[in-house]
């Protein structure tokens, strides 16, 4: 098959088009490397630089693709938090902007990176895609936001639409900015340097993390799937994990002595994160096979900035 990949740079889209380059796809990427690293890419994949807003460029990259893979975004929710215009001009007009030109051309399916950000506080868990979302951060807001497009659009104009929720992705590649890096890189660092652990909160609330190669394995099973069109899908572990636990677990694996604290900054956070995975295991035949020991292990080894 022949793919777009639009954020193919960052953490999950390049791992994302090295894998469909090895299951023999077509894979045409773009990024605007405001984070991405195009050598993170296999030499097989035809990397473009740009903004996913880019008309003419999109209308040249599409000719001739089957599906598309959306993850070009800003991924930070407390980044989000101070710079909410900027997140609702990336990743909700880009979305727009994408979709009118696949409309344009003609493109038959895109596949959504979501997050399961949008649930915000449910009283129930695991949370199903059925739940009223409640977005707590600009940045939850604008993949709620995306979502609806994606499907309204994609309803209107006859395109199918699948919208992956994606639960707290980690493993080797992910970026680690200088501010507001993602907790899973950034403790593991911390602990090899011998630094502190600053944990948001009292350290109760849960995640669910989920190891890039099991987003992969859904993401993948997204383009060719039957009778998904239209649907919102849950991609986690369906365990979750508290930052308390984390903190243990990161000081097993690189086997050194972790100190913490606590800050009482919680701004956009939610409390307790487990996906429901019913829908993925029906549609997607979904199974996530790596726990977060076996991930946290893999990510020190695969890394090379862990070692
Ligand atoms: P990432 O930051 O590594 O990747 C995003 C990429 O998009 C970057 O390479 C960046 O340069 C590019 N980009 C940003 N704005 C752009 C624009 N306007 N035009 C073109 N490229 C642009 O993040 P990631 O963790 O790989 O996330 C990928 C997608 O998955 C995002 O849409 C994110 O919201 C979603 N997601 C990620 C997680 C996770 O835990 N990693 C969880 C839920 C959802």
């Amino acid at each position: 098959m022949n793919f777009l990949i639009t954020g193919a740079a960052g953490f999950l889209g390049s791992t994302l088009a090295n894998h469909l380059i090895r299951a023999g796809h077509q894979v045409r990427a773009l990024d605007d490397l405001s984070k991405g690293d195009p050598q993170a890419l296999s030499p097989e994949v035809h990397f473009t630089r740009g903004d996913v807003s880019d008309r003419p460029k999109l209308w040249t990259l599409l000719q001739e693709v089957d599906c598309v893979y959306h993850l070009a975004a800003r991924v930070s929710v407390p980044e989000s938090v101070l710079y909410p215009r900027e997140y609702n001009t990336a990743n909700v007009g880009g979305t727009v902007s994408l979709m009118e030109a696949m409309r344009d051309v003609g493109v038959r399916r895109v596949i959504l990176a979501s997050s399961g950000a949008v649930y915000g506080d449910q009283g129930e868990q695991p949370l199903k895609e059925a739940a009223t979302p409640d977005p707590h951060s600009p940045y939850a807001v604008s993949k709620i936001a995306a979502e609806y497009y994606v499907r309204t659009i994609g309803k209107l104009w006859g395109m199918e639409t699948v919208c992956l929720r994606i639960f707290n992705a980690y493993g080797p590649g992910q970026h680690l900015p200088p501010s507001h890096p993602p907790v899973v890189p950034h403790f593991l660092r911390q602990a090899l340097r011998g630094g502190t652990l600053v944990v948001h909160g009292n350290g109760d609330q849960t995640r669910d993390y989920v190891y890039v190669d099991d987003v992969v394995s859904a993401m993948a099973a997204a383009a060719i799937a039957s009778n998904v069109n239209g649907l919102v899908i849950n991609v986690g572990s369906g365990t979750e994990t508290s930052i308390r636990e984390l903190v243990k677990k990161v000081g097993e694996v690189t086997g050194r002595e972790v100190d913490s604290l606590n800050n009482s900054n919680t701004s956009g956070g939610v409390s307790r994160m487990k996906a429901d995975l019913t829908l993925a295991g029906q549609k997607l035949n979904y199974k996530p096979s790596i726990k977060l020991d076996e991930g946290l292990r893999l990510t020190l080894q695969r890394d090379p900035r862990f070692k």
